[in-house]
Protein backbone atom coordinates (compact mmCIF):
# COMPACT_ATOMS: atom_id res chain seq x y z
CA UNK A 1 0.00 0.00 0.00
CA UNK A 2 1.19 3.22 -1.35
CA UNK A 3 0.07 6.43 0.59
CA UNK A 4 0.35 8.51 -2.75
CA UNK A 5 -2.64 9.17 -4.88
CA UNK A 6 -2.67 5.64 -7.17
CA UNK A 7 -2.48 8.01 -10.60
CA UNK A 8 0.88 6.79 -11.81
CA UNK A 9 1.68 3.17 -13.29
CA UNK A 10 4.75 3.41 -12.04
CA UNK A 11 7.48 0.87 -12.70
CA UNK A 12 9.80 -0.89 -9.93
CA UNK A 13 12.98 0.77 -11.17
CA UNK A 14 13.93 3.02 -8.26
CA UNK A 15 17.12 5.31 -9.53
CA UNK A 16 19.39 6.79 -6.89
CA UNK A 17 21.31 9.13 -9.49
CA UNK A 18 22.22 10.40 -12.89
CA UNK A 19 25.47 11.80 -14.62
CA UNK A 20 25.13 13.18 -18.35
CA UNK A 21 22.74 10.53 -20.16
CA UNK A 22 22.86 7.85 -17.54
CA UNK A 23 20.53 6.85 -14.73
CA UNK A 24 21.73 4.43 -12.02
CA UNK A 25 19.34 2.00 -9.94
CA UNK A 26 19.37 0.78 -6.50
CA UNK A 27 21.17 -2.49 -7.42
CA UNK A 28 24.09 -0.48 -9.04
CA UNK A 29 22.62 -0.90 -12.77
CA UNK A 30 23.43 2.17 -15.56
CA UNK A 31 20.40 2.63 -17.47
CA UNK A 32 20.82 5.14 -20.75
CA UNK A 33 18.01 7.53 -20.69
CA UNK A 34 16.24 8.15 -24.25
CA UNK A 35 13.38 9.51 -21.80
CA UNK A 36 15.05 12.74 -20.37
CA UNK A 37 12.21 12.95 -17.10
CA UNK A 38 9.67 13.11 -20.84
CA UNK A 39 11.64 15.89 -22.24
CA UNK A 40 12.93 17.66 -19.04
CA UNK A 41 16.51 16.67 -18.40
CA UNK A 42 17.82 17.84 -21.80
CA UNK A 43 21.06 19.02 -20.28
CA UNK A 44 21.72 15.54 -18.67
CA UNK A 45 22.12 14.35 -14.98
CA UNK A 46 24.36 16.59 -12.15
CA UNK A 47 25.76 18.64 -14.64
CA UNK A 48 28.38 20.62 -13.15
CA UNK A 49 27.75 24.36 -14.19
CA UNK A 50 23.75 24.02 -13.30
CA UNK A 51 24.73 22.23 -9.90
CA UNK A 52 27.28 24.97 -8.87
CA UNK A 53 24.53 27.98 -9.87
CA UNK A 54 22.30 26.47 -8.30
CA UNK A 55 24.08 25.37 -4.69
CA UNK A 56 25.64 29.28 -5.25
CA UNK A 57 21.79 30.77 -5.55
CA UNK A 58 20.61 28.56 -2.75
CA UNK A 59 23.23 30.35 -0.49
CA UNK A 60 22.16 33.37 -1.06
CA UNK A 61 18.04 33.29 -1.93
CA UNK A 62 15.89 30.32 -2.75
CA UNK A 63 12.33 32.74 -2.92
CA UNK A 64 11.12 35.98 -2.86
CA UNK A 65 7.60 37.38 -3.32
CA UNK A 66 6.38 38.80 -6.96
CA UNK A 67 5.83 41.89 -4.88
CA UNK A 68 9.87 42.69 -5.09
CA UNK A 69 12.20 43.36 -7.64
CA UNK A 70 13.84 39.78 -8.80
CA UNK A 71 16.69 40.47 -11.26
CA UNK A 72 17.03 36.82 -11.88
CA UNK A 73 13.58 36.78 -13.46
CA UNK A 74 14.28 40.12 -15.29
CA UNK A 75 17.26 39.13 -16.51
CA UNK A 76 15.47 35.42 -17.45
CA UNK A 77 12.84 36.86 -19.44
CA UNK A 78 14.28 39.88 -21.41
CA UNK A 79 16.75 36.63 -22.63
CA UNK A 80 13.63 34.59 -23.70
CA UNK A 81 12.32 37.68 -25.62
CA UNK A 82 15.97 38.32 -27.34
CA UNK A 83 15.71 34.54 -28.80
CA UNK A 84 11.63 34.75 -29.92
CA UNK A 85 8.82 36.76 -31.04
CA UNK A 86 8.06 37.77 -27.37
CA UNK A 87 8.21 41.03 -25.56
CA UNK A 88 6.43 39.94 -22.26
CA UNK A 89 7.51 36.57 -19.97
CA UNK A 90 4.89 35.31 -17.97
CA UNK A 91 6.55 32.59 -15.12
CA UNK A 92 4.97 29.77 -13.39
CA UNK A 93 6.02 26.59 -12.27
CA UNK A 94 4.69 23.42 -15.18
CA UNK A 95 3.54 23.45 -19.07
CA UNK A 96 0.10 23.02 -17.73
CA UNK A 97 0.14 26.56 -15.73
CA UNK A 98 1.64 27.78 -18.93
CA UNK A 99 -1.01 26.72 -21.55
CA UNK A 100 -3.52 27.89 -18.40
CA UNK A 101 -2.50 31.86 -18.57
CA UNK A 102 -2.30 31.46 -22.56
CA UNK A 103 -5.49 30.45 -22.16
CA UNK A 104 -6.47 33.87 -20.08
CA UNK A 105 -4.84 36.26 -22.02
CA UNK A 106 -6.09 35.07 -25.17
CA UNK A 107 -9.75 35.72 -23.75
CA UNK A 108 -8.87 38.82 -21.64
CA UNK A 109 -7.04 40.45 -24.83
CA UNK A 110 -10.81 40.33 -26.79
CA UNK A 111 -12.44 40.99 -23.75
CA UNK A 112 -9.99 44.25 -23.27
CA UNK A 113 -9.69 45.21 -27.04
CA UNK A 114 -12.76 44.71 -28.23
CA UNK A 115 -15.01 44.49 -25.25
CA UNK A 116 -16.34 41.35 -26.22
CA UNK A 117 -17.65 38.90 -24.13
CA UNK A 118 -18.24 35.82 -26.69
CA UNK A 119 -14.99 36.26 -28.88
CA UNK A 120 -13.63 33.50 -26.25
CA UNK A 121 -13.38 30.16 -28.35
CA UNK A 122 -10.00 28.45 -28.52
CA UNK A 123 -9.59 25.88 -31.29
CA UNK A 124 -7.26 23.38 -30.63
CA UNK A 125 -6.75 19.87 -32.31
CA UNK A 126 -7.55 16.41 -31.90
CA UNK A 127 -5.00 14.39 -29.77
CA UNK A 128 -3.44 17.33 -28.59
CA UNK A 129 -2.01 17.25 -24.70
CA UNK A 130 -1.63 20.64 -22.92
CA UNK A 131 -2.07 19.59 -18.96
CA UNK A 132 -3.89 19.02 -16.35
CA UNK A 133 -5.84 21.98 -14.79
CA UNK A 134 -9.66 21.99 -15.90
CA UNK A 135 -8.37 24.69 -18.69
CA UNK A 136 -5.50 23.09 -20.17
CA UNK A 137 -7.71 19.84 -20.09
CA UNK A 138 -10.38 21.14 -21.85
CA UNK A 139 -8.00 22.47 -24.39
CA UNK A 140 -7.07 19.05 -25.03
CA UNK A 141 -10.54 17.07 -25.73
CA UNK A 142 -13.99 16.98 -24.69
CA UNK A 143 -13.56 13.27 -23.72
CA UNK A 144 -10.95 14.55 -21.13
CA UNK A 145 -12.56 17.05 -19.44
CA UNK A 146 -15.89 14.70 -19.12
CA UNK A 147 -14.66 12.07 -17.22
CA UNK A 148 -14.56 15.03 -14.11
CA UNK A 149 -18.13 16.07 -14.67
CA UNK A 150 -17.23 19.01 -15.99
CA UNK A 151 -18.01 21.20 -18.65
CA UNK A 152 -16.15 23.91 -20.06
CA UNK A 153 -17.40 25.61 -22.54
CA UNK A 154 -15.29 27.93 -25.16
CA UNK A 155 -13.43 24.55 -26.53
CA UNK A 156 -13.41 23.65 -30.23
CA UNK A 157 -11.25 20.61 -31.82
CA UNK A 158 -10.76 19.69 -35.20
CA UNK A 159 -8.26 17.06 -37.00
CA UNK A 160 -4.64 17.88 -36.75
CA UNK A 161 -3.36 20.00 -39.58
CA UNK A 162 -6.91 19.80 -41.59
CA UNK A 163 -7.17 22.91 -43.63
CA UNK A 164 -10.97 22.71 -44.31
CA UNK A 165 -11.95 21.92 -40.72
CA UNK A 166 -10.43 24.77 -39.70
CA UNK A 167 -11.92 27.20 -42.18
CA UNK A 168 -15.78 25.35 -40.91
CA UNK A 169 -14.73 25.60 -37.29
CA UNK A 170 -13.81 29.44 -37.51
CA UNK A 171 -16.31 32.18 -36.80
CA UNK A 172 -16.88 35.53 -35.07
CA UNK A 173 -16.56 34.18 -31.49
CA UNK A 174 -12.62 32.65 -32.34
CA UNK A 175 -10.18 33.82 -29.68
CA UNK A 176 -7.86 31.20 -30.52
CA UNK A 177 -5.97 28.41 -32.35
CA UNK A 178 -3.63 26.75 -29.59
CA UNK A 179 -1.42 24.04 -31.94
CA UNK A 180 1.65 21.60 -30.60
CA UNK A 181 3.62 22.67 -33.26
CA UNK A 182 5.13 19.05 -32.98
CA UNK A 183 2.91 17.54 -31.09
CA UNK A 184 4.12 14.68 -28.13
CA UNK A 185 1.63 12.66 -26.29
CA UNK A 186 -0.32 12.21 -29.98
CA UNK A 187 2.77 10.04 -31.21
CA UNK A 188 5.29 12.48 -32.66
CA UNK A 189 3.25 13.95 -34.79
CA UNK A 190 4.88 17.55 -36.91
CA UNK A 191 2.84 20.11 -38.18
CA UNK A 192 4.12 20.34 -41.79
CA UNK A 193 5.39 23.99 -41.63
CA UNK A 194 3.40 25.19 -44.98
CA UNK A 195 0.05 24.38 -42.04
CA UNK A 196 2.00 26.71 -39.28
CA UNK A 197 2.53 29.61 -42.28
CA UNK A 198 -1.46 28.95 -43.24
CA UNK A 199 -1.83 29.48 -39.57
CA UNK A 200 -0.45 32.31 -39.15
CA UNK A 201 -2.01 34.10 -42.44
CA UNK A 202 -5.47 32.64 -41.75
CA UNK A 203 -5.27 34.12 -37.77
CA UNK A 204 -4.44 37.11 -39.64
CA UNK A 205 -6.72 37.20 -41.46
CA UNK A 206 -9.83 36.67 -39.18
CA UNK A 207 -8.25 38.46 -36.27
CA UNK A 208 -7.45 35.37 -33.85
CA UNK A 209 -4.75 34.55 -31.69
CA UNK A 210 -2.48 31.84 -32.75
CA UNK A 211 -0.88 29.96 -29.25
CA UNK A 212 2.21 27.49 -30.09
CA UNK A 213 2.44 24.90 -27.03
CA UNK A 214 6.46 24.18 -26.79
CA UNK A 215 6.16 22.66 -23.53
CA UNK A 216 7.51 19.66 -24.91
CA UNK A 217 8.88 20.50 -28.45
CA UNK A 218 10.63 23.59 -27.38
CA UNK A 219 14.03 24.78 -25.44
CA UNK A 220 15.86 23.12 -28.09
CA UNK A 221 14.22 20.02 -28.57
CA UNK A 222 14.16 19.47 -32.12
CA UNK A 223 17.33 21.15 -32.84
CA UNK A 224 16.74 24.86 -32.77
CA UNK A 225 15.37 27.11 -29.55
CA UNK A 226 11.64 26.81 -30.56
CA UNK A 227 10.24 24.08 -32.66
CA UNK A 228 8.19 26.82 -34.96
CA UNK A 229 11.48 28.59 -35.60
CA UNK A 230 12.03 25.62 -38.41
CA UNK A 231 9.29 27.78 -39.97
CA UNK A 232 9.37 31.57 -40.81
CA UNK A 233 6.07 32.04 -38.60
CA UNK A 234 5.73 33.69 -35.29
CA UNK A 235 2.68 32.81 -33.06
CA UNK A 236 1.16 35.86 -30.53
CA UNK A 237 1.79 33.92 -27.54
CA UNK A 238 3.76 30.69 -26.59
CA UNK A 239 4.16 28.18 -23.88
CA UNK A 240 7.29 26.58 -22.68
CA UNK A 241 8.46 24.07 -19.61
CA UNK A 242 9.94 21.26 -19.41
CA UNK A 243 13.72 21.46 -20.02
CA UNK A 244 13.64 24.98 -19.19
CA UNK A 245 14.20 24.40 -15.92
CA UNK A 246 16.29 21.05 -16.64
CA UNK A 247 14.01 19.33 -13.37
CA UNK A 248 13.63 22.46 -11.60
CA UNK A 249 9.85 23.19 -12.04
CA UNK A 250 9.84 26.14 -14.35
CA UNK A 251 7.42 26.86 -17.06
CA UNK A 252 6.56 30.20 -18.70
CA UNK A 253 3.67 32.12 -20.95
CA UNK A 254 5.09 34.42 -23.97
CA UNK A 255 3.40 37.15 -25.36
CA UNK A 256 4.16 39.76 -27.66
CA UNK A 257 3.84 43.26 -26.66
CA UNK A 258 0.17 44.19 -28.48
CA UNK A 259 -1.06 40.84 -26.36
CA UNK A 260 0.57 40.97 -23.71
CA UNK A 261 -0.15 44.45 -22.71
CA UNK A 262 -3.88 43.56 -21.87
CA UNK A 263 -2.60 41.99 -18.52
CA UNK A 264 -3.04 44.51 -16.78
CA UNK A 265 -1.91 44.18 -12.63
CA UNK A 266 -3.42 41.53 -10.32
CA UNK A 267 -5.13 39.70 -13.85
CA UNK A 268 -2.76 36.98 -13.23
CA UNK A 269 -0.49 35.89 -10.73
CA UNK A 270 1.96 33.09 -9.51
CA UNK A 271 3.60 32.74 -5.44
CA UNK A 272 6.16 30.38 -6.53
CA UNK A 273 6.29 31.04 -10.33
CA UNK A 274 10.01 32.91 -11.49
CA UNK A 275 11.65 32.65 -7.73
CA UNK A 276 15.57 33.46 -7.81
CA UNK A 277 16.53 29.67 -7.31
CA UNK A 278 14.15 28.55 -10.53
CA UNK A 279 15.71 31.77 -12.61
CA UNK A 280 19.06 31.00 -11.86
CA UNK A 281 18.40 27.70 -12.94
CA UNK A 282 16.47 29.05 -16.51
CA UNK A 283 19.25 31.33 -16.56
CA UNK A 284 22.03 28.65 -16.36
CA UNK A 285 19.78 26.51 -19.10
CA UNK A 286 20.11 29.11 -21.54
CA UNK A 287 23.91 29.92 -20.64
CA UNK A 288 24.84 26.61 -22.35
CA UNK A 289 22.07 26.35 -25.15
CA UNK A 290 23.15 29.42 -26.21
CA UNK A 291 26.71 28.56 -26.60
CA UNK A 292 27.73 28.36 -29.93
CA UNK A 293 28.13 24.91 -30.95
CA UNK A 294 25.15 24.03 -28.90
CA UNK A 295 23.03 23.13 -31.71
CA UNK A 296 24.95 22.34 -34.09
CA UNK A 297 25.96 19.33 -31.92
CA UNK A 298 22.30 18.82 -31.40
CA UNK A 299 21.61 18.36 -35.19
CA UNK A 300 25.01 16.67 -35.82
CA UNK A 301 23.49 13.55 -33.57
CA UNK A 302 20.07 13.45 -34.39
CA UNK A 303 21.03 13.29 -37.91
CA UNK A 304 22.90 10.32 -36.74
CA UNK A 305 20.16 8.49 -34.21
CA UNK A 306 17.22 8.96 -37.80
CA UNK A 307 19.74 7.38 -39.95
CA UNK A 308 20.40 4.67 -37.43
CA UNK A 309 16.82 4.29 -36.72
CA UNK A 310 16.11 4.00 -40.48
CA UNK A 311 18.69 1.28 -40.86
CA UNK A 312 17.10 -0.34 -38.44
CA UNK A 313 13.93 -0.02 -39.62
CA UNK A 314 14.78 -2.03 -42.88
CA UNK A 315 16.20 -5.20 -40.67
CA UNK A 316 13.25 -5.39 -38.75
CA UNK A 317 10.27 -4.48 -40.86
CA UNK A 318 7.61 -6.41 -38.45
CA UNK A 319 8.44 -4.65 -35.95
CA UNK A 320 9.01 -1.13 -36.98
CA UNK A 321 6.51 0.75 -39.24
CA UNK A 322 8.21 4.15 -39.64
CA UNK A 323 10.69 6.51 -37.92
CA UNK A 324 9.11 9.87 -37.47
CA UNK A 325 9.62 13.53 -35.78
CA UNK A 326 12.81 15.85 -35.95
CA UNK A 327 15.78 16.27 -33.67
CA UNK A 328 16.00 14.35 -30.88
CA UNK A 329 12.16 14.59 -30.69
CA UNK A 330 11.73 11.02 -32.72
CA UNK A 331 8.97 8.46 -32.51
CA UNK A 332 9.23 4.58 -33.52
CA UNK A 333 5.71 3.86 -35.13
CA UNK A 334 5.44 0.00 -33.98
CA UNK A 335 3.61 -2.89 -35.72
CA UNK A 336 3.47 -4.33 -32.10
CA UNK A 337 2.96 -3.40 -29.45
CA UNK A 338 5.05 -0.36 -27.82
CA UNK A 339 4.30 -0.44 -24.24
CA UNK A 340 5.85 -4.10 -24.63
CA UNK A 341 8.88 -2.51 -26.85
CA UNK A 342 9.39 -0.50 -23.71
CA UNK A 343 9.40 -2.81 -21.21
CA UNK A 344 11.91 -5.07 -23.69
CA UNK A 345 14.31 -1.75 -24.41
CA UNK A 346 14.37 -1.58 -20.64
CA UNK A 347 15.46 -4.87 -19.86
CA UNK A 348 18.17 -3.40 -22.19
CA UNK A 349 19.21 -0.87 -20.26
CA UNK A 350 17.44 1.81 -22.55
CA UNK A 351 14.57 3.97 -20.96
CA UNK A 352 12.50 5.31 -23.90
CA UNK A 353 8.75 6.60 -23.46
CA UNK A 354 5.61 5.58 -24.57
CA UNK A 355 3.09 7.64 -26.62
CA UNK A 356 -0.32 7.61 -28.56
CA UNK A 357 -0.63 5.93 -31.58
CA UNK A 358 1.50 2.71 -31.04
CA UNK A 359 4.65 5.21 -30.60
CA UNK A 360 7.68 4.88 -28.89
CA UNK A 361 8.91 8.41 -27.88
CA UNK A 362 12.94 8.73 -27.90
CA UNK A 363 13.94 12.25 -26.53
CA UNK A 364 17.51 11.93 -25.04
CA UNK A 365 19.41 14.34 -23.89
CA UNK A 366 20.20 17.39 -26.01
CA UNK A 367 24.10 16.49 -24.77
CA UNK A 368 23.98 13.17 -26.34
CA UNK A 369 27.63 11.95 -28.04
CA UNK A 370 28.03 9.76 -31.07
CA UNK A 371 29.10 6.96 -28.40
CA UNK A 372 26.29 7.25 -26.46
CA UNK A 373 24.05 7.38 -29.64
CA UNK A 374 25.87 4.08 -31.12
CA UNK A 375 24.96 2.75 -27.81
CA UNK A 376 21.52 3.44 -28.17
CA UNK A 377 20.59 1.89 -31.54
CA UNK A 378 23.01 -0.84 -30.78
CA UNK A 379 19.89 -0.94 -27.70
CA UNK A 380 17.01 -0.42 -30.06
CA UNK A 381 18.61 -2.99 -32.66
CA UNK A 382 18.71 -5.81 -29.75
CA UNK A 383 15.12 -4.72 -28.41
CA UNK A 384 14.34 -5.31 -31.80
CA UNK A 385 15.79 -8.74 -31.87
CA UNK A 386 13.46 -10.01 -28.95
CA UNK A 387 10.84 -9.90 -31.25
N1 LIG B 1 1.76 20.91 -23.08
C1 LIG B 1 2.44 19.91 -23.66
C2 LIG B 1 2.66 19.95 -25.14
C3 LIG B 1 2.95 18.86 -22.89
O1 LIG B 1 3.61 17.86 -23.47
C4 LIG B 1 2.73 18.88 -21.50
C5 LIG B 1 3.23 17.77 -20.64
O2 LIG B 1 3.59 16.70 -21.08
C6 LIG B 1 2.02 19.93 -20.93
C7 LIG B 1 1.55 20.94 -21.75
C8 LIG B 1 1.79 19.99 -19.45
O3 LIG B 1 2.98 20.24 -18.80
P1 LIG B 1 3.18 19.88 -17.23
O4 LIG B 1 3.09 18.40 -17.10
O5 LIG B 1 4.52 20.46 -16.90
O6 LIG B 1 2.10 20.58 -16.49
Amino acid sequence: MTNVLPIYPRSNLQFTHGKGCYLYDVKGNQYLDFGSGIAVNSLGYSHPYLNSNLRNQSEKIWHVSNAYQIPEQERLASRLCNISFADYAYFCNSGTEAVEASIKIARRYFRKVLDSKSKNEIISFKGSFHGRTLGALAAGGPEKIELFNTEINGFKFVDFCDYKKIEESVNDNTAAILIEPLQGEAGIKEAPLEFLTYLRSFSNEKNILLIFDEVQCGMGRTGKMFAHQWSNVEPDIMTIAKALGNGFPLGACLTSKKVGKVMDFGSHGSTFGGNPLACTVGNSVLDIMLEKDFFDNVNLISKELSEGLEEIKKLFPKVIESIRGRGLMLGIRCYVDSAKFVEKARLNKLLTVKASDNVVRLLPPLILESKECKEALGKIRATCEMY
